[in-house]
């Protein structure tokens, strides 16, 4: 065991530049949801280039690399996102964004590279691993219904079967050379919906005549806030908001047509599945009281995130042993955020961890999706060896 530890920490160091690299160039040729193909050619190059069999058929712009160690042993997933976001970068990075209006601004760089140090650690002792290691690179995770979701369908758990699933996302929030973990619920079912409420128009100067939509909408707005205040249980986690509205044309007009767009996120199953009901009730009842009519579509987003204790046991065991004590932070609190890495979880013990790569020395400190997220690199080799030794631990 103080063996492997050693060898893991000199193999992260040795190939942490290349990781490094890695990430400098996915970062300079960021790609938005499906449209990772310049990004799929690099990482199926550079997972080839480290013995694993790569396949770029499964679904759209995935890569899913297999590395086999001892036959018969369990298969460990390690999961990837691809995807970048259409932000105009500003972090004054030498090695910025190349691709006008698109950025790498959620870690989705950092998260390639360190999953393939993982591998490149990985390929180093494949001889002596107990198991197999799938490395899904995903596209698709910013953008509804997500690529984790097709690529479960399209068979990437099976053949060979994976057996647990590990996951990462970086976090400014905590330091580089630190890990998060948080057990059971850690990100929210997140739901969005589209109202549009229907009235009937006419001459400002005569309301009587009209169904005014801006009031009904006004009034639903209001009402759904009954939802989290009065409906849910205080202590139940609940997010009901309407981050857009949109209706009229001018002052003497009265719009016939107000359109609401919003979000519904909760924690707890039991909830999840009476949300939709909850706001559709509010909805029709205020309809009903200014006559007016609607049309709501409710889409339903990523499940809760729930990580298996057991396999978070097994990221603590490895962080501490090759970081010590303090490289492990328990995260108190699950995010209202959603992530489709919860797919993967739901088929097979799996946890995702949060890697941190804030230092603000270096202005890593800004949050995620912002046009100047910058990452401490130095989480890159950090993250490598954890995944890597974890994978092994796991195999059993
Ligand atoms: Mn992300």
């Amino acid at each position: 065991m103080a063996e492997l530890k050693s060898r893991i920490l000199a193999l992260s160091k040795k190939h942490a530049p290349e990781m490094i690299a890695l990430r400098r160039k996915l970062h300079q040729r960021p790609e938005i949801a499906l449209q990772e193909f310049e990004t799929q050619k690099i990482i199926a190059g550079k997972l080839r280039k480290v013995g694993c069999k790569v396949n770029t058929r499964i679904w759209k712009t995935a890569v899913v690399g297999l590395l086999t160690g001892k036959r018969g042993g369990k298969t460990i997933g390690i999961r990837s996102d691809m995807d970048a976001l259409p932000v105009t970068e500003q972090t004054g990075y030498p090695f910025a964004s190349k691709n006008a209006g698109r950025m790498h601004a959620c870690g989705h760089d950092v998260h390639m590279a360190t999953v393939w140090g993982a591998a490149k650690i990985l390929s180093e002792i494949k001889n002596e691993l107990p198991g197999s290691v799938k490395f899904i690179y995903q596209p698709s995770e910013e953008v509804h219904p997500g690529g984790a979701k097709s690529l479960i369908e399209r068979g990437v758990l099976k053949r060979p079967d994976v057996s647990v699933m590990l996951g990462l996302h970086v976090d400014s929030t905590r330091k580089a050379g630190t890990i998060g973990v948080k057990d059971g619920p850690m990100m929210a079912q997140a739901d969005d919906w589209t109202l549009e409420v229907v009235g009937r128009s006419g001459h400002g100067a005569r309301p009587h005549e009209t169904i005014d939509a801006v009031v009904v909408a006004a009034s639903i707005v209001t009402a759904l806030q009954n939802i989290a205040s009065r409906q849910v249980n205080p202590l139940e986690p609940v997010v009901v908001s309407i981050g857009a509205i949109n209706g009229g044309t001018a002052t003497n007009i009265i719009a016939d047509k107000v359109v609401l767009r919003g979000t519904a996120r909760t924690l707890n199953p039991a909830l999840t599945e009476k949300i939709p009901g909850m706001i559709e009730k509010i909805i029709a009842g205020v309809c009903n009281t200014y006559g007016a009519r609607y049309i709501l579509r409710y889409n339903r987003g990523y499940p809760v995130l729930f990580n298996s204790r057991e396999i978070n046991d097994i990221f603590r065991a490895v962080a501490v042993e090759l970081f010590g004590r303090r490289s492990v932070v328990e995260i108190p609190q699950p995010s209202m955020g959603g992530e489709d890495f919860a797919y993967y979880a739901k088929e097979v013990p799996g946890a995702m961890i949060r890697l941190g790569v804030g230092n603000k020395k270096i202005g890593a400190d800004k949050p995620w999706h912002h046009p100047a997220f910058k990452a401490d690199e130095r989480a890159i080799p950090f993250g490598a060896a954890i995944l890597a030794r974890a994978a092994i631990m796991a195999m059993g």
